[in-house]
């Protein structure tokens, strides 16, 4: 469900209302806040696991060499694998056996979590709604999918759901789905990976970093762990990669954690503020609510320092028009030549070196035959015709006749490299 608009309640009617949290979100065709349950997130990505999972049974020792891991379960099972990640969620086990620290703040705030269905008499909206009195807004109540609502509820003293009910509005009565509690704390692991980066345990999710649920960052965060580190996991196991590529996941994971702690450190600090101040942080910060906005900084492994027009090293690469040129059109009816989003043609899993404009892909494209499993190679220029060979070839409006760079794109589509040596910049990543 979209809900791109949040309000304020106060004192008997509505005194604030604003829609325009995402409208700064830069590079995105879809600038929504989607509320999807995290239970159907699970459910679609069960979906797509080509391997069976096994329930009900707890990791309870692990061990790895310079080759290998070994991890044993309570079943008595063994397994034995080149590396295991370590999703094990906040009180890991394989991060404490580790001895890898887990540290940070306590700032000594508790959060009933209501979802439930309810009958009311309330205008109800699909909204984000935030309750304020006396200055300050400790109720919020967030639409869900199937009519379902949740509250986030700040209280004092003992958190008991009757009470977490209690300060909801009188005039409604409810159907409970859930109710649960949460002490805030924020703490990022020191390492994502064992042996101070260099081994084979990687840790992901709520293992390597938690911190208040306001703005709903955690299980975003933690698919973007696991989205950063599988590309990464899958080029040093086929041998295309070695430490580097790891290492990488390490330093740009373990900043990204410390921004989000920082995000949602001050949110849920807000709280005690007015609603208006609180939606305004949210605003401010839409790019790493979103994930959208998440850039890694070119002090690690795999950013190299640079820039041009849209496309900056370490940021996502922006989701430009392109137009087919006829030879390679699906639309081979239509009178037009079809306008497509570079999300559309792009797939994930190779890195992707563009030529833009004047840039002549021939001579990088016979260099890097050898590579046909990791590169492919894309030309987008300002002509209408074909100028190669090459299956990736567009035309762009935004491609002046006299531009000319080369951009590498990474298999996690963010923008690792922009310049003209793209050689360079891959064989460091595959060292
Ligand atoms: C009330 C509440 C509201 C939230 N709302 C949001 C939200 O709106 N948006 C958002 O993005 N996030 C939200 N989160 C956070 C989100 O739920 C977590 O960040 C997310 O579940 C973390 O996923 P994970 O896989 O890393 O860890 P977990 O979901 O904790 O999964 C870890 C798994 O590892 C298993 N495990 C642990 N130890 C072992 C062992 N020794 N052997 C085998 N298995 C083991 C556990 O049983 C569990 O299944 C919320 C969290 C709470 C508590």
């Amino acid at each position: 469900m979209k809900c791109n608009t949040s309000s304020t309640f106060e004192a008997g009617k509505f005194t604030s209302q604003q829609s325009h949290w995402w409208t700064s979100l830069q590079h995105t065709h879809r600038p929504n806040f989607l509320m999807i349950g995290q239970s159907h997130v699970e459910e679609v990505l069960r979906h797509q696991l080509d391997i069976p999972v096994t329930y009900s049974t707890q990791v309870n020792s692990i061990a790895e060499s310079s080759s290998h891991v070994v991890v044993t379960t309570d079943t008595g099972k063994t397994i034995v694998g080149k590396y295991a990640i370590a999703a094990d969620g906040a009180r890991s086990f394989v991060r404490t056996t580790l001895g890898i620290p887990f540290v940070g703040t306590k700032p000594e705030m508790i959060w009933a979590v209501l979802d439930t269905f309810i009958e009311t008499d309330f205008p109800t909206c699909p909204e984000i709604i935030t309750f304020q009195k006396d200055g300050q807004s400790r109720v919020s109540w967030i639409p869900r999918e199937r009519g379902m609502n949740r509250f986030y509820i700040l209280l004092n003293g003992e958190i008991t759901q009757e009470k977490a009910e209690a300060s909801l509005t009188r005039s409604s009565s409810q159907r409970r789905k859930w109710f649960s509690t949460f002490e805030i704390k924020e703490r990022v692991a020191d390492t994502f990976i064992s042996k101070n980066g260099h081994g084979r345990f990687l840790l992901a999710g709520d293992a390597t970093h938690v911190h208040a649920v306001n703005g709903g960052q955690g299980l975003n965060t933690g698919i973007a762990d696991a989205f950063s580190l599988a590309w990464r996991l899958a080029f040093v196991i086929k041998g295309h990669g070695g430490p580097l590529l790891l290492k990488s996941y390490d330093e740009e994971r373990r900043t990204t954690a410390a921004g989000v702690i920082d995000v949602a450190a001050k949110l849920v600090r807000m709280t005690i503020r007015t609603a208006l101040e609180y939606v305004d942080i949210i605003e401010k910060n839409a790019g790493y609510i979103t994930g959208m906005g998440v850039a890694y900084p070119p002090t690690t492994p795999l950013v190299h320092d640079s820039k041009h027009g849209d496309f900056t090293a370490g940021h996502r690469c922006p989701d430009v028009w392109v137009t087919e040129l006829p030879a390679t059109s699906h639309h081979p009816t239509l009178d037009e030549p079809a306008r497509r989003r570079l999300y559309e043609l792009f797939g994930y899993g190779k890195f992707k070196v563009l030529f833009i404009g004047k840039q002549d892909p021939a001579a990088f494209e016979a260099q890097a035959i050898e590579w046909q499993q990791q590169v492919e190679v894309w030309h987008i220029h300002s002509q209408n015709e074909r100028l190669s060979t090459l299956i990736h070839e567009y035309s762009a409006d935004w491609v002046t006749p006299d531009e000319e760079a080369v951009v590498v794109v990474r298999p996690d589509l963010y923008v690792g490299y922009v310049g003209t040596d793209a050689m360079t910049y891959l064989q460091s990543a595959f060292a």
